[in-house]
């Protein structure tokens, strides 16, 4: 059988692709804030209601961008430890200190009721995650962050085209980011976002991502951070295909959410999320049950993926641990499954069969 893997890229028809591609051999204009990086960003910012969106070439540098653009150095970030690295890697490379704050354990976002007693004098901004696609609790956290007068940035590499309370939900915080890498729900192969609240914020954040200048003039120190023509005409032929994109993923989770039921735990579903099904994470008992799993699965040519583990907070390159429990027991146990559009049903069947097999022999 062939490999099946957590996710598959999602590609248009090739001719979809090339039709851009012409334009861009016609114009021989291949980067540099091109006409379609332009028709991009105003599809982007229009699909999803906001005012300032800025592509840049990945979810990591959007973060370091956007720590940038809202002036945040040397300062403590709250954050969460359960969450892709570079949520972490990102905050250490722009030289500030990230603070764990626990998860909770029903989505897995950072908890809001721990974030007071971790603020300190030093505290700059809170960094959450909407992991898997799921809502942080944004209006508590914007609470918390008027009170002691920090910012919010939130890591939305998974919440595009998940809507919250009838708004995107990178909508929300001073800055959200996005991801578009190829393993992402929306991809342009590589790529990433800042959808940004501030009009002054945007504009530093569009000039830091080219060299922080504008012909003659030199704004700000800046790095460079633009996509190329050929990754805004990936996103505008994926684009179009995005409702067929998440009524597939919708499907396939409902699927899994029959043959699975009982069988394993899932995160909850929030009332005023309207979800993007995103990944397919599930809860095993235990690690050994997850490893049997694996193992059972893998034997299949099939690879689930243990997202997210190891839990940040016990990276070895971190100056202190902060113990996290609820995040490193879910990172112990916690598994997404393969979720793509063409994860065929006959395959998910198998899936399910194979899971249920393997945790019979744990017990
Ligand atoms: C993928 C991901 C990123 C990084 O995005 P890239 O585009 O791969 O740089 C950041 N945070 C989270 C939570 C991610 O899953």
């Amino acid at each position: 059988m062939e490999k099946v893997y957590v996710t598959k890229s999602f590609l248009p028809p090739v001719e979809e692709y090339e039709f851009y591609v012409r334009q861009i051999f016609d114009s021989h204009h291949l980067t540099n804030q091109g006409m379609l990086l332009q028709k991009f960003e105003r599809s982007m910012s229009s699909f999803l209601n906001v005012d300032h969106f800025q592509y840049v070439t990945n979810g990591t540098v959007a973060l370091q961008l956007a720590l940038d653009a809202l002036d945040i150095k040397d300062g403590e970030i709250i954050t969460t430890p359960f969450s892709y690295v570079a949520t972490t890697s990102s905050i250490l490379w722009e030289r500030c200190t990230p603070v764990f704050v626990d998860i909770e354990p029903n989505n897995f976002t950072i908890d809001v009721n721990k974030i007071e007693e971790a603020v300190t004098s030093k505290t700059k901004a809170i960094l959450p995650v909407h992991v898997f696609g799921y809502a942080c609790d944004v209006d508590g956290i914007q609470k918390i962050a008027d009170k002691y007068g920090l910012k919010v940035i939130y890591d939305g590499a998974h919440a595009f085209a998940a809507k919250y309370k009838g708004r995107s939900l990178l909508d929300y915080g001073d800055i959200s980011t996005c991801s578009f890498h190829a393993t992402k729900l929306f991809h342009t192969v590589e790529g990433g976002a800042c959808i940004v609240k501030d009009k002054e914020v945007d504009k530093k954040l569009g000039f830091a991502k080219c060299f922080g200048h504008d012909c003659d003039e030199y704004f700000r120190i800046g790095i460079n951070a633009k996509q190329s023509e050929f990754h805004a005409a990936m996103g505008l032929a994926n684009l179009v295909h995005l409702d067929e994109i998440l009524q597939k993923r919708r499907n396939i989770s409902e699927l899994y959410d029959k043959l699975l039921n009982g069988c394993v735990e899932r995160p909850k579903e929030q009332e005023s999320l309207d979800y993007n099904y995103a990944y397919y994470p599930v809860l095993f008992k235990n690690e050994q049950e997850l490893l049997n799993v694996f193992e059972a699965l893998n034997a299949e040519n099939i690879f689930p993926r243990r997202y997210f583990y190891p839990s940040l907070n016990k990276l070895s390159y971190l100056k202190k641990y902060m113990p996290c429990p609820i995040s490193e027991d879910i990172s112990s146990r916690v598994a997404c499954l393969p979720l793509y559009p063409d994860l065929e049903k006959e395959c998910i069947v198998k899936i399910c069969q194979i899971i249920k097999k393997a945790q019979m022999g744990t017990n």
